[in-house]
């Protein structure tokens, strides 16, 4: 269709699938070379029990920054790592500097680490993680892994990598719950400790009294499991007193905190003024 388009957005179309295939063509040639741990840069964001005004945990988010490349967002470059081979290697580097960097632990938070279905699928590469955790002086107990139902190619391999790490003390969250691929009927055959639900359900959750039906549903459902649930994309005050009214507790979102550096997270974990986590709910201006 796009062939028989005339005019100025075929054109620009045509550009921007080219920078996107040359980006592309640059990460795939540094990303499988060794030393592309160089490139590698994580941001930190806070999780916050909004009952508390706590922050109790830290998520790692990956970045890559190459040279004569724009710095690209995870969600692009993971999908580069995970079509050339090359998600174990990218993901040691990411869980070894997140541990270096950000020991939550030692304040008594948890780090929060995003995961492959990849990587889950491998016996050896997740005891390759585990054993790089606990040799930074984390107990597993310390740890959320967090993965997407996309992820999951294999389920019952995926429920079973995920009992065998479980009974070591580490956690799992089932990340994006409610956007794409989530299904009512897998949720609860996955050995799940935290429920995270997409921040999409989140954007009309002030104005939208069906949007609101439908997180308050997804919490019954994480209390009627007895997991933890974390409202993600909490941009704006009006949503966090939104989401808590319904019942939510921990939350995520720029309106606490952006992702940051390790340093800044910290110390919003260790509670010092500074950071710019904000100090409880406002109150609700909105009516209803
Ligand atoms: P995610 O794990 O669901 O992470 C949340 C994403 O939403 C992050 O984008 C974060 O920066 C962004 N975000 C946080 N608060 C807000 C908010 O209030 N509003 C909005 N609009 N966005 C918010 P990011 O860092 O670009 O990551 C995208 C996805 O890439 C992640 O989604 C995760 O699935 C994946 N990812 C990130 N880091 C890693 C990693 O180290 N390994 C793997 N395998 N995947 C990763
Ligand atoms: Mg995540
Ligand atoms: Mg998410
Ligand atoms: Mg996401």
């Amino acid at each position: 269709a796009a062939k028989q388009q005339a005019g100025p957005s075929v054109v620009v179309y045509g550009e921007r699938l080219d920078r996107q295939l040359r980006n592309r063509q640059k990460l795939l040639g540094t990303i499988s070379r060794p030393g592309f741990e160089e490139y590698l840069s994580l941001a930190y964001q806070p999780i916050v029990d909004t009952k508390s005004s706590a922050c109790v945990g830290i998520e790692a988010l990956a970045r890559w920054n190459s040279p004569g490349l724009e710095s690209l967002g995870a969600a692009e470059f993971i999908a580069t790592a995970e079509s050339c081979g090359q998600m174990h290697e990218v993901t040691r580097a990411i869980v070894a500097k997140a541990v270096k960097e950000c020991p939550a632990w030692e304040s008594g938070g948890s780090l929060f680490l995003n995961i492959s279905g990849r990587d889950l699928m491998v016996e050896e590469s997740m005891d390759f993680l585990a054993t790089t955790i606990v040799e930074a002086g984390c107990m597993p107990e310390h740890i959320v892994f967090e993965i997407t139902e996309t992820a999951l190619i294999n389920v019952e391999a995926a429920v079973s990598s995920m009992r065998r790490l479980g009974e070591r003390g580490f956690r799992f969250a089932l990340d994006d719950f409610g956007s794409g691929q989530s299904s009512l009927s897998r949720v609860h055959r996955l050995p799940i400790d935290v429920l995270k639900i997409d921040g999409a359900f989140i954007e009309n959750i002030v104005d939208d009294p069906r949007c609101r039906a439908a997180v308050g549903t997804v919490l019954e459902l994480a209390r009627q499991m007895q997991v933890d649930c974390v409202v993600e994309g909490i941009e704006s005050g009006e949503q966090s007193v939104h989401a808590a009214r319904l019942g939510a507790r921990l939350m995520q979102g720029y309106y606490f905190a952006r992702p940051s550096s390790a340093l800044d997270a910290l110390q919003a974990l260790s509670g010092m003024p500074g950071s710019n986590l904000a100090a409880g709910l406002p109150q609700l201006r909105v009516a209803g």
